[in-house]
């Protein structure tokens, strides 16, 4: 039997800049993934840091706070099969110059921290994440 899983997708604050909020929602579900709940807001830089907490060492964690917090992002629950390493594959690669044709971030993503969409790296950190935006009530599907 096939197995559902389910990812959290961040539309950063680049793509909401660019007007690219519904390209890539129709992208997601042109591919199969089936939308559970979804928001927009805007995070603190406290907030990104919490979400972002993996990172506090790396060089990048407090440009990439401040970005991450710099204006509205759509959150959204994603269901479907292998929705992790399938939602990965259609963002394309962290840096954009190395993304392949087809992907989200090859056609969204201005740099490589400017990178249009966040997808959650593991089953894991997906169930992390989305705790951390949605209560259990708001994923019922
Ligand atoms: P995300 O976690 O947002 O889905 P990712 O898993 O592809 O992206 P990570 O290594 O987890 O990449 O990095 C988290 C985010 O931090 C990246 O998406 C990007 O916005 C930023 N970032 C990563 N590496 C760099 C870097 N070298 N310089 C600037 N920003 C970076
Ligand atoms: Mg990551």
């Amino acid at each position: 039997m096939k197995t559902l899983e389910r990812t959290l997708a961040i539309i950063k604050p680049d793509a909401v800049r660019k007007h690219a909020i519904g390209n890539i929602i129709e992208q997601l579900e042109r591919n199969g993934f089936h939308i559970l709940a979804m928001k927009i807001l805007e995070i603190s830089k406290h907030q990104a840091g919490q979400f972002y907490a993996v990172h506090a060492h790396r060089p990048f964690y407090n440009s990439l706070t401040d970005f991450m917090s710099s204006g509205p992002i759509v959150v959204l629950a994603l269901e479907r099969e292998n929705a992790v390493a399938d939602l990965r594959k259609l963002m394309g690669t962290t840096n954009p110059a190395d993304a392949a044709e087809g992907t989200i971030r090859k056609r969204w993503a201005t740099n490589i921290e400017q990178n249009a969409i966040h997808g959650s790296d593991a089953d894991e950190s997906a169930r992390f994440e989305l705790s951390y935006f949605f209560a259990g009530y708001e994923l019922t599907g």
